[in-house]
């Protein structure tokens, strides 16, 4: 008879996930790496026997937020060892990667801390933690912090994508229809409000063929829908097998090419990145959806300066200009800051005036954040933290007011829309739009895996609804849905 060793038991996987796509990306990786190694998805950090925290650093207290988190998750793993059992807890992400060793000065118990470019590692420095556990005692243990080998916040350029594993099969399956994949990591741009630089580090690509490749095998899952991610994707530089130099425009048509992939999206793109090949592949892909998101955040040339943005308030409205021309019915995304050190009223107001020369489809907007170690830190001339909240407010107001108008605009056309999942009441299914909006409607659930022409009947504050409109072909239908019908 096999032992029963708490080794050979399988294993439950926890991982929380703080900020942007990329960070889910991350997380969906990290739990590919694991898999091989006996882990499956916990269904919350009570059942878990390893739970990670993806941390994001973008904005202020993240760093707070981990560790009141680690103190909370600390109480559940006193519990799980007073019935002698295992729960093994790390820190990941941009806050693992700022704090590095303080996470384990001020949190002994945490047994790794792994930065974004390290998470190949994972599977080992797990491994680690559970001899550890089961040769010391918890105190001696966390005497052991840094000697041991639990930190890892190297940057060893974008290696760890060569030892990740491609995204598996039916986790991509139980992950949906939509799928997002990174192709670009870090930032060279510095702008003097930004973090991203110095935990992500700096840019990196993927080469062309393992982006492919990894295209293929989420498709071969079921994907139809992939948003290429990137902190700043649109600078992304890939060389293909031959060595040949390939922009995201390139890149688009290349995976264009991948048959039953029918969507393509990308984020987050910064305006002097966005080339000609860029844009005539907006004019030429159908694939490629007609949205963009594009930060500007701030209307001010003054403030813009100051951010280090590198472009004007012209040079933006031109390029948008472009890109209309290149596909007219594009919607537009945006980024805002509000406070940046010495913004005055009359710079936020020309921000309020750029959003409503734009007209946004959707728009982030934020509060400045002081950010230690960036330039924006350093300045004198901070705005009060009323006059930001003021701001914020206004703006935000104006751009929901757009993305109202955006959605009501929208009533009485008929767009492609993704079906991808039963809706809350019965009957109902959920999709969504070219534009992203999500979209309700009545319809059978065979038709999710498929993209069906809807009639937009109705606008709301966070969706839309509509109506399949039947004399019409539907556009494609999944390998999710094949294989349904295969299925007795
Ligand atoms: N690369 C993109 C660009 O250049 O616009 C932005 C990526 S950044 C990870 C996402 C967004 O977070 C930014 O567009 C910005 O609006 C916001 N952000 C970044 N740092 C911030 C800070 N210190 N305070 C407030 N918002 C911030
Ligand atoms: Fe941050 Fe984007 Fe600026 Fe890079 S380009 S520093 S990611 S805001």
């Amino acid at each position: 008879m096999t032992e029963n060793k708490p080794e050979n038991k399988p294993k439950r996987l926890f991982i929380k996930t703080y900020g942007c796509q990329m960070n889910v990306y991350d997380s969906d990786r990290m739990a590919d790496a694991m898999a091989p190694h006996g882990y499956s998805a916990a269904s919350g950090p009570e059942d878990a026997d390893l739970i990670l925290l993806n941390t994001c650093h973008i904005r202020e207290k993240a760093s707070e937020k981990v560790f009141s988190e680690l103190g909370r998750l600390n109480e559940i793993r006193a519990e799980r060892q007073a019935r002698g059992e295992e729960l093994l807890i790390g820190v990941t992400g941009c806050v693992a990667q700022a704090e590095g060793e303080e996470i384990v000065r001020r949190s002994p118990e945490v047994d790794l801390v792994v930065g974004p470019q390290a998470y190949h590692h994972l599977p080992e420095l797990v491994a680690k933690a559970r001899t550890r556990h089961h040769g010391l005692g918890a105190r001696e243990a966390a005497s052991a912090a840094t000697r041991d080998g639990r930190v890892a916040t190297d940057f060893p350029g974008i290696e760890k994508f060569d030892h990740l594993p491609l995204p598996r099969r039916e986790a991509t399956i139980a992950r949906g229809l939509t799928a997002f994949l990174t192709v670009q990591e870090g930032c060279d741009k510095f702008c003097s409000f930004c973090v991203v630089p110095y935990t992500r580090g700096a840019e990196v690509s993927r080469p062309v063929t393992q982006i492919i490749r990894e295209a293929e095998a989420l498709v071969e899952a079921g994907v139809m829908e992939i948003t290429l991610l990137g902190q700043n994707v649109n600078a992304y530089h890939g060389v293909d097998d031959r060595g040949r130099a390939v922009g995201l425009g390139d890149l688009l048509y290349r995976l264009a090419d991948v048959d039953g992939l029918e969507r393509l999206r990308y984020t987050t793109s910064h305006p002097r990145d966005m080339d000609d090949a860029l844009i005539a592949a907006h004019r030429d892909l159908d694939k490629l959806m007609p949205y963009l998101h594009l930060p500007v955040q701030s209307g001010s040339d003054a403030i813009l300066k100051a951010m280090n943005r590198r472009h004007t308030r012209a040079d933006y409205l031109r390029l948008i200009e472009r890109v209309k021309k290149a596909r007219p019915d594009i919607a537009m995304s945006g980024d805002f800051i509000v406070g940046f050190p010495g913004e005055t009223d009359a710079d936020f107001e020309e921000t309020l005036s750029i959003v409503r020369e734009v007209g946004y489809a959707s728009a982030f907007t934020f509060k400045y954040s002081s950010r230690p170690g960036t330039p924006g830190a350093g300045m004198t001339n901070q705005v009060p933290e009323p006059v930001k909240a003021e701001r914020l407010d206004r703006l935000l107001a104006l751009v929901t007011t757009q993305m109202r108008d955006f959605g009501k605009a929208c009533v009485g056309r008929t767009l492609d829309v993704l079906l991808e999942r039963k809706g809350r009441m019965p009957g109902q299914l959920g999709g969504r739009s070219p534009y992203l909006q999500a979209v309700h409607l009545e319809a059978p659930e065979h038709l999710i895996g498929t993209i069906q022409p809807v009639e937009i009947i109705a606008a709301g504050n966070n969706s839309i609804q509509g109506k399949i409109v039947t004399d019409k072909e539907p556009k494609s239908v999944s390998v999710h849905e094949s294989i349904a019908l295969l299925q007795p």
